[in-house]
């Protein structure tokens, strides 16, 4: 059976983590990828099987919480942010804990300001060799409230064997994001490092590969990219590829595959055995969940997609990705951001900033409304902005009723 963890009750949710508890206990084997329909008669809401915090999230919270309760009067840090939802780092920051770092590595708090008594908690994306023996030098102990996920871990012992093995580790990730640094610092203690971003990028790399491009394009190309002292001509014979969790699986699929092909025109298959180190199992299980669970949610008929999460997660901005293929969909930090069923503030990844759309939902009744959201983010939050669509579109079903098909002997209140 999964692990339980001690997240705060209000994280949670009557309706959606009554939801989800229920296809989870219909469904423990997880074949089900179809997504759960909330018939509220003018109003329905199409929730995605597989969404919200993810093993590493609830890990983080219990063990941050944890240090807060068992360290009374202690000074307690973050390293930086608990995880990518405002909501939950907001709550941290009023219990008293205070942030080193901000999400991009930029110092709030000098580690020189720290004493050997202080708590630091460090995040579930892990941290980088460095700013873990910067802390233990100023006598931190980094290990007790370390939150690192155990699929981040997972990344980082995979590189460190496909390096002993004289491979290349490519990181499919975005540089600056923390799980990214922390792995690529974890990597390049075992080998060469290289990160490509997209598909684009694996393309660039795949063409020094197989020689269709010089290598002195690949010093401008992956500029700041690198490991130190990186030598195309030597470092790419042999490769592996892993990613940072949060990634599109299938767009790092895609990225392995280009790579490997490139492997195959330059050295022949046979070689490409020994050449191309198989690194799939990096993959996190929930990034894959709620990714599988979206394309699922996406067979449906809907007419809008409401994804809720931090603007600045990784895993929520790929969801978003995903719904926007198939139908407008608003990326809102909050319930709050829906102004009104004429105006909605929501983010677009793209071009990093807040807009507003007025007229975003349809007229046509009943709508439907796909819902769904990041590892990082709280049931409660989801079910923020269904009551709020429900405070103007008023249920004309109970909502006893609505969830009878999830009751399964559980909480139907
Ligand atoms: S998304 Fe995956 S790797 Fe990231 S914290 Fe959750 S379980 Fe861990």
């Amino acid at each position: 059976m999964a692990r339980k963890f001690d997240v705060p009750e209000y994280y949670r949710s009557k309706i959606i983590s009554t939801v989800k508890e229920a296809r989870r206990l219909d469904d423990p084997r997880k074949k089900d990828l179809s997504p759960s329909i909330l018939d509220f008669g003018q109003v329905q809401y199409l929730i995605a099987r597989h969404f919200g915090f993810c093993y590493g999230v609830e890990n983080a919270i219990e063990i941050a919480y944890n240090a807060i309760e068992e360290n009374p009067g202690k000074r307690i840090f973050l390293l930086s942010e608990m995880i990518h939802n405002p909501s939950v780092n907001d709550d941290l920051r009023r219990r008293g804990i205070a942030f080193l770092r901000t999400t991009d590595g930029r110092q709030l708090i000098p580690f020189d300001d720290l004493r050997s008594d202080d708590l630091v908690i460090i995040p579930a994306f892990g941290t980088t060799v460095e700013v873990r023996q910067t802390l233990e030098a100023h006598g931190i102990d980094t290990q007790t409230y370390n939150t690192t996920c155990p699929f981040v871990e997972k990344v980082w012992k995979r590189s460190e064997q496909i390096g002993r093995d004289e491979h290349t580790i490519v990181i499919h990730g975005k540089r600056t994001h923390e799980e990214t640094r922390a792995t690529f610092s974890q990597a390049r203690k075992h080998a060469a490092v290289v990160v490509v971003r997209d598909i684009e990028e694996a393309r660039l790399l795949a063409s020094v590969i197989d020689g269709t491009a010089a290598p002195e394009d690949f010093a401008s190309w992956f500029n700041g990219k690198t490991s130190d002292g990186f030598d195309p001509a030597k470092d790419l014979q042999r490769i592996g590829v892993v990613n940072q969790t949060t990634m599109l699986a299938t767009e790092t699929q895609e990225i392995a595959s280009l790579l490997r092909e490139a492997i195959v025109r330059r050295d022949g298959s046979e070689a490409a055995l020994v050449n191309f180190a198989d690194t799939s199992d990096t993959l996190c299980y929930a990034t894959n969940e709620n990714q599988n669970a979206t394309y699922a949610l996406l067979e449906e008929q809907a007419d809008v997609a409401i994804v809720v999460g931090g603007y600045n997660s990784s895993n929520t901005s790929h969801l978003v990705e995903l719904c926007s293929e198939k139908m407008p969909t608003f990326f809102v930090q909050d319930a709050r951001e829906i102004h009104s069923l004429d105006r909605i503030q929501h983010f677009l990844v793209e071009e990093g900033k807040l807009t507003i759309t007025t007229d975003w939902l349809p007229t046509k009744r009943p709508v439907r409304i796909v819902l769904t959201a990041g590892a990082s983010c709280p049931d409660a939050m989801l079910e923020d902005v269904l009551v709020r669509i429900n405070n103007w579109i008023p249920p004309e079903r109970a909502i006893d009723d609505v969830l009878k098909p999830f009751s399964n002997g559980l909480l139907v209140a």
